[in-house]
């Protein structure tokens, strides 16, 4: 006798929680730590893959402990404060550079030190906490220790193994799981006015990253590039389309993060002179290195997203593979890559299970070298020169 299991998505959480989807286990964690008979962790691991919603969770998580009511109502001063960033006791430090700076630690520090000015706690989020430095680690590490009594910090990080083993080991862990394709669709659908089916393609596409889906579903042409990728990564057939593919793809990765960090770095240039009340663009010599300062940053920004755009990419051709791969072994449910069903199947055809495992490894070589350091064309030119060969 066999049973089935049939699963619905859970319906949607209330109040703080309501946009944190896919994650019951964890949040019935954070709830029963920030109810009255909980016992309140001070220093927090909050760990999933990027676009699972840990900074999300945090947030909310942090509400709870703000709330006045102390459930996460959604609804009263402190909670709403919380969730648009302007509660005075919640501090969040996020990056989009590739590492944060050991001075932003500094100061994070000595504002734990402080009690909480309004709220019950004073709550310190660190999104990419796995961006730090050996050295910045240590900074961290002694108010990690030693916090003072209302001071709640909360790391976010991709893995737990991001950290170093002295900060992981004084953290309570909360892991998050990639949200089903059905309950993204239904948050696109409920918080972002999507139309159902747009929003279901765009989930499935995104393979639970929630960002990433919703940008699927509201940037123009961007499920149509996406296609567009899959149809050429199976359509290679030699070495000389796969270095013109890796070619064109750092091309359109490195023009699509140049533009994102020239419009980010100009906001910056403008803010930073106004503040210093410069108005007609001349910089005095004291202030030379400040402006500096900005613009090394929004390089190393502009490096990194480079390197998030192809990871992306890579990402998209995993599922690609991986929906050859369960062609080959007929273990397919269905298809992440709907919309090339044809040239799946024939890529299935054409190659056996084994090969294809092979090219997943491939695409995971990839993606790791990219990370170390690699020069991207490189990775990409060796990954789809082997996929091409396996196609022929
Ligand atoms: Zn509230």
């Amino acid at each position: 006798m066999s049973t089935r299991t049939i699963t619905h998505p859970a319906p949607p959480l209330e109040g703080v929680w309501s946009d944190v989807v896919g994650q019951e286990a964890a949040v019935a964690q954070f709830r029963r730590a920030a109810s009255p008979e909980g016992s309140l962790a001070q220093a927090w691991l909050v760990t999933g893959p990027p676009g699972s919603g840990r900074s999300t969770a945090a947030r909310a998580f942090a509400a709870t402990l703000q709330c006045e009511h102390r459930t996460g109502c959604g609804a009263c001063a402190a909670c709403r404060t919380v969730l648009a960033g302007t509660h005075p006791d919640v501090t969040v430090v996020a990056t989009d550079k590739l590492s944060i700076a050991k001075e932003e630690v500094r100061a994070l520090v000595m504002t734990a030190q402080r009690a909480p000015a309004t709220g019950r706690h004073r709550v310190l989020i660190v999104e990419d906490a796995d961006r730090m430095s050996p050295g910045t680690f240590n900074v961290l590490l002694k108010s990690i220790e030693e916090p003072p009594p209302s001071t709640v910090w909360m790391l976010c990080a991709p893995s737990a193994e991001d950290l170093a083993p002295t900060i992981r080991s004084r953290c309570r862990l909360v892991t998050l799981t990639v949200p089903g394709a059905d309950v993204v669709a239904e948050l696109l659908r409920r918080r972002d006015g999507v139309e159902e089916q747009l929003a279901l393609r765009a989930a499935r596409a995104a393979q639970g990253h929630i960002g990433l889906a919703l940008r699927y579903a509201t940037q123009e042409g961007a499920l149509a590039a996406r296609e567009q990728s899959a149809r050429t990564l199976l359509g290679l057939r030699s070495a000389g389309q796969a270095v013109l593919a890796a070619q064109e793809l750092v091309d359109r990765a490195t023009a699509e993060a140049k533009e994102h960090a020239d419009q980010v770095a100009a906001e910056e240039r403008e803010r930073f002179l106004r503040s210093a009340g410069i108005e007609d663009g001349k910089v005095p010599p004291a202030l030379r290195s400040q402006l500096k300062q900005l613009e090394d940053d929004a390089k190393r920004r502009q490096t990194r997203l480079v390197r998030d755009v192809l990871d992306r990419y890579l990402l998209d051709a995993h599922s690609v593979l991986r929906d050859v791969l369960g062609r080959q072994l007929g273990t397919g449910g269905e298809l992440v890559n709907l919309e090339v069903e044809p040239e799946i199947d024939q890529a299935a055809r054409a190659g056996d299970g084994r090969v294809t495992l092979g090219l997943l490894d491939g695409v995971q070589t990839a993606r790791e070298r990219i990370a170390g350091n690699v020069p991207p064309l490189l990775a990409i030119e060796a990954l789809l020169a082997r996929i091409a060969i396996s196609l022929r």
